[in-house]
């Protein structure tokens, strides 16, 4: 079943306090359930085609391919959801775009961009995603991260270098190992997590979890639960209250009623 007048939505995209321009682009669409976030990188401007490109894509490939999906249903060679595959599908089409453009337009090389993607639906959500933007559920007070950072810093943590308190102090925050439209071929993170009535669903890019950590996330959450478009502006606030050194973005999803298969 989707999600359409299940949910409750509300998004803010903001510069910030030291940036000229947003490199940032967020987008909702209630009816479909889905949840878009991308963040930019590139000179001249150019993070801000990436991104822009990245969303009207994936936006784009998932309302022309809705009527055509079989929802609910699991694709049997990959074990995976119709709906995760949908993603994945829109985000490859959005990397082939932006590299594209990356590779015709000399003021647009080297662009990319993060994307983080859900789409609700059969009380679930499928995730798509390449970077460091992320998804968070808040469940009964619990603030939990979802996505793992395509970064250094999450690799070197991975990969035993260090653990995460000395990471977080020695190594460059920042660093996005993998972007969509950077190389010639990119991997997409899938995965799917169960909803409840009552959870809230965070996208976010790292110029709100740079400022912020996850009790003061989860605080605000909590303290603004039944108010989402509050609750996106208190967020942006405080990131901005703490130094708002990056663009400073949320989506988030309220879950009001089931919606099950
Ligand atoms: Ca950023």
């Amino acid at each position: 079943m989707p999600a359409q007048g299940r949910i409750a939505t509300a998004l803010l995209s903001d510069v910030g306090r030291v940036r000229s321009n947003n490199e940032d682009v967020v987008e909702v669409d209630p009816e479909l359930g889905l949840l878009i976030l991308a963040d930019g990188m590139g000179g001249h401007n150019a993070g801000e085609v990436a991104s822009a490109l990245a969303v009207a894509t994936t936006l784009d490939v998932v309302r022309e391919q809705w009527p055509n999906l079989q929802h609910g249903e699991i694709d049997p060679a990959s074990g995976l959801s119709r709906e995760v595959q949908l993603l994945q599908q829109a985000l490859l089409a959005a990397h082939a775009k932006i590299y594209r453009m990356s590779q015709t337009q000399p003021q647009c090389a080297g662009m990319g961009t993060t994307a983080v993607v859900c789409l609700l639906h059969d009380d679930r959500m499928a995730i798509a995603h390449v970077g460091d933007s992320r998804l968070y559920r808040w469940r009964g007070g619990q603030l939990q991260q979802i996505t793992r950072d395509h970064s250094l810093l999450e690799e070197m943590v991975a990969r035993g270098h260090y653990s995460r308190e000395a990471a977080n102090q020695r190594v460059r925050k920042n660093v996005v190992t993998r972007a969509l439209g950077v190389e010639a071929s990119v991997d997409v993170d899938l995965l799917e997590e169960t909803l409840q009535v009552g959870d809230i669903v965070l996208l976010c890019s790292d110029g709100l979890t740079d400022m912020l950590d996850d009790d003061a996330i989860s605080a605000t959450l909590a303290e603004l639960a039944a108010a989402l478009n509050q609750a996106a502006q208190a967020l942006v606030d405080q990131a901005n209250a703490r130094g708002g050194r990056d663009n400073v973005s949320v989506v988030l999803a309220r879950i009001d009623a089931p919606f099950p298969r």
